[in-house]
């Protein structure tokens, strides 16, 4: 099919997000030039205003470093080396060491690295134009099943209607294109929001992470690059908006009273902002030609740092899907495609949204009895190498049926 421009291409997604952009590399590079890829989203048109970052597991930094995006951005990456996990009293002036992960997948294979989410769309979107992705700053305002004997699925554009084999709903949590197919998504709010920002301090971190599990709610200090660390502090939601609304002096006071006195002083030197947490995961990830993928699909508390993560393993999963039948001369957006994508993909994340949905309420919540669960779990796991490799490789993304991109195998 030819260029996006004339009204057809093959695949038109929705979002140029992570998973979105990643997609539509990881197409183009699978099946070559002919094979036409739009991705819209009027964010296209700007710079790129997220102060996050993100933990980037070691199977999703291979399928980066396969499209070859991560090349660019590894310098900016800090690897993580060890991830301590406290669980403590925020009046309490010893925090007592829970568990501690430490250790690579492979040798020299650090189990996550941490990259600001800005530098890492902006290498994403460089990396799609020089792919000859084409490129929309618009919105996809709405779809229907094209007149041609439903070959086609008609996504409208700014510009114009486009129709195309496959649409990919890549637009985020609060998917238009999955209101719009009519899927319900289950889920829940917490409640809670996470605060972030990014601090600057005295002393180096060595690229251990530190996780305070206080009362309410999980506070990380993630290590970036430089004497500095992202912070994502989970608070009651109306805590969260009054702690962001204090002045600087008083943030910074609230803040060094959570982080602890091991890395020194610090000063805040990244925007805040509070993000609403909650756990949402679409009934179905397909549609007639339709797939959801990201956090269009589902979003999980990022308690343990995965949300990301399952998207990079949804396009790895879809991406393979596509490329295998396109290459036998199938339809890319045929039903057999989706339900593949669809059978990889939805035992993972119901499983993953589980598991970071009862570690949040094991750990938001001093019941007595939850306090022993904890404790006695957790101090199992910490004594047991084996079992803590089985944790550290499912953080990682390596556990159970892998995608080849995430394997670091071309497709
Ligand atoms: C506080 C916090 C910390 C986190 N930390 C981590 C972490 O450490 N590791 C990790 O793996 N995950 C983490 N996550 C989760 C992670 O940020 C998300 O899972 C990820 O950003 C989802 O990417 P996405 O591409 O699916 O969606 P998004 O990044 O939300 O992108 C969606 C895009 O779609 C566009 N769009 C919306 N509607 C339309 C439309 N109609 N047409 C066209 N475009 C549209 C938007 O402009 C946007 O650019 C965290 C989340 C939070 C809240």
């Amino acid at each position: 099919m030819k260029d996006g421009a004339d009204g057809r291409a093959d695949v038109v997604i929705a979002g140029a997000g992570f998973v979105g952009l990643a997609l539509a590399i990881a197409l183009r590079q699978g099946l070559g030039p002919r094979f036409t890829v739009v991705v819209a989203d009027p964010a296209l048109g700007g710079p790129v205003r997220d102060g996050r970052a993100s933990a980037i597991a070691a199977a999703a930094r291979r399928l980066l470093t396969t499209i070859g995006v991560w090349g660019a951005v590894a310098a900016e990456a800090q690897p993580m080396l060890d991830m301590v996990i406290t669980d403590s009293r925020l009046s309490d002036t010893v925090r007592p060491v829970f568990l501690t992960f430490a250790g690579d997948v492979e040798p020299g294979e650090p189990f996550a690295h941490m990259i600001e989410n800005a530098r890492l769309i902006e290498m994403l979107t460089a990396k799609a134009r020089s792919e000859g992705v084409v490129l929309d700053p618009g919105v996809v305002a709405g779809f229907d099943s094209d007149p041609d004997g439903g070959a086609f699925i008609r996504a409208t554009l700014s510009g114009g209607d486009v129709s195309a084999r496959l649409l990919v709903a890549a637009d985020g949590a609060r998917s238009r294109l999955r209101e719009l197919a009519g899927i319900p998504a289950y889920g829940w709010s917490y409640g809670q929001s996470a605060i972030v920002t990014t601090v600057a301090h005295e002393r180096e971190h060595g690229g251990r992470a530190v996780e305070h599990f206080l009362p309410a709610g999980p506070f990380a200090i993630l290590p970036l690059t430089g004497r500095r660390s992202s912070i994502v502090w989970t608070e009651r939601e109306r805590t969260a908006d009054r702690i962001v609304a204090l002045s600087d002096g008083s943030f910074r006071e609230e803040l060094q009273r959570r982080f602890g006195p091991e890395l020194g002083d610090i000063d805040v030197v990244g925007p805040r902002r509070a993000y609403p947490l909650g756990l949402s995961v679409a009934r179905s990830f397909i549609a007639d030609r339709l797939a959801l993928i990201g956090d269009a699909a589902h979003v999980i508390h990022p308690i343990a740092g995965q949300g990301l993560n399952m998207g990079l393993r949804d396009v790895a999963a879809l991406a393979e899907a596509i490329v295998d039948a396109a290459r036998l001369g199938l339809d890319p957006g045929g039903r057999p495609v989706l339900e593949r994508y669809q059978r990889w993909r939805r035992f993972d994340t119901m499983a993953m949204g589980i598991a970071t949905d009862g570690l949040n309420r094991l750990f938001s919540n001093r019941s007595n009895a939850l306090l022993l669960v904890r404790d006695v779990g957790l101090g199992l796991v910490d004594r047991l190498p084996a079992l803590k490799q089985v944790f550290i490789r499912e953080a990682a993304g390596l556990a159970g049926e892998v995608p080849k991109l995430l394997r670091g195998e071309v497709l």
